[in-house]
């Protein structure tokens, strides 16, 4: 069976095919701010710009007729970018008379990352622009044991990147200025219970770059203290869960000190980490193939009068019946 997929909740604008085994062709056209973050309208207007020629390069590769299903993020993300991409599974489906399947965005980072890295029942980080959770499923439901109480650690990195005047996206700068930074500042560590927090750090850190401190240390300790928060809470519902895998997903997951953090703890505790390839960490089309296709597989279909936008998609509100 194969599925197309749509991905476009903010930024990342990608059209995949995926088989039971594999990516078979994925198409992205990023949205890249000109200055400052990311601007709804623009991004959706990026977005229904350029997805005609997308598909169009998926087409040329694969033949219509020879897709069974038709995926889209529905949630959660940016309302205009939702819109632009429900109405186009919308109009793919019906010219192509096929079904659709609306995909929970968080979900489909966390089964991409099953499906690549072979993980079974683990606890997953999944750190991105938007959103920062600590999910585990239990019985026929993920469930989120942890989350950011304001903003996403991708989010909160792109923030401090621009008050030290680097361009979007930021993280990877400020992984990269890290490796140099040699003094640790002590910064705002807020964990919450199992929640965390990430502004108040963000303003403390710009602060201390105001007063001189050089980027580098900035880096470096901004990084040492929110990773340990996420690395923190990671433990702690391995713990309460009493589980052994851990899978980090998202854009932030690329981050070498993050993995590097969470490896170290799954040594001390006897737990397996693993972590997808890069093309599939951050927000991509083949998450959304892929999980589509599961979720037709085990009887998921969506209704076109309920394919409608869901910025607030929850990732608990989906019946998990697959293995
Ligand atoms: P996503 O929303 O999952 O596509 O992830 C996008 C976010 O990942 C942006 O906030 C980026 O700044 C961040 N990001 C990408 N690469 C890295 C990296 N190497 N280290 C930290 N953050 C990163
Ligand atoms: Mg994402």
């Amino acid at each position: 069976m194969k599925a197309l997929g749509i991905e476009g909740t903010a930024w990342s604008l990608s059209v995949a095919v995926v088989d039971e085994n594999d990516v078979i062709v994925m198409e992205s056209d990023p949205y890249i701010p000109k200055e400052g973050g990311i601007h709804p309208r623009e991004a959706s207007q990026h977005h229904s710009e350029r997805i005609g020629e997308l598909i169009r390069r998926v087409f040329a590769k694969v033949n219509p007729e020879e897709i069974d299903v038709i995926a889209f993020s529905q949630g959660p993300g940016m309302g205009p970018c939702l819109r632009v991409v429900a109405t186009v599974a919308r109009v793919l489906a019906l010219k192509l008379n096929k079904p659709l399947v609306g995909v929970n965005h968080c979900l489909a980072h966390v089964e991409v990352g099953r499906w690549k890295t072979g993980a079974k029942n683990p606890v997953t980080l999944y750190v991105s622009g938007g959103n920062s959770q600590v999910i585990a499923r239990r019985g026929n439901r993920y469930r989120v044991f942890g989350e950011t109480l304001d903003i996403g650690i991708g989010n909160a990195l792109d923030k401090l990147a621009r008050h030290m005047g680097l361009k979007h996206p930021g993280g990877p700068k400020i992984e990269q200025l890290a490796k140099d930074g040699r003094n640790y500042y002590e910064l705002p560590y807020v964990v919450k219970g199992m929640d965390f927090s990430f502004s108040g750090l963000v303003t403390a850190a710009q602060r201390l770059y105001d007063s001189g401190v050089s980027k580098e240390d900035v880096a470096f300790s901004f990084q040492e203290t929110a990773f340990a928060m996420l690395t923190e809470v990671t433990e702690r519902a391995l713990a309460y869960l009493d589980l052994d895998e851990v899978l980090l997903v998202g854009g932030v997951g690329a981050n070498s000190r993050l993995q590097e953090m969470l490896r170290i703890m799954c040594e001390d505790r006897g737990a397996k980490f693993y972590a997808p390839p890069k093309y599939l960490m951050g927000d991509n089309g083949a998450m959304i193939a892929y999980t589509g296709l599961l979720m037709f597989k085990h009887g998921h279909v969506t209704p076109i009068e309920e394919s409608y936008a869901k910025p607030d998609f929850r990732i608990e509100s989906v019946e998990v019946n697959w293995q």
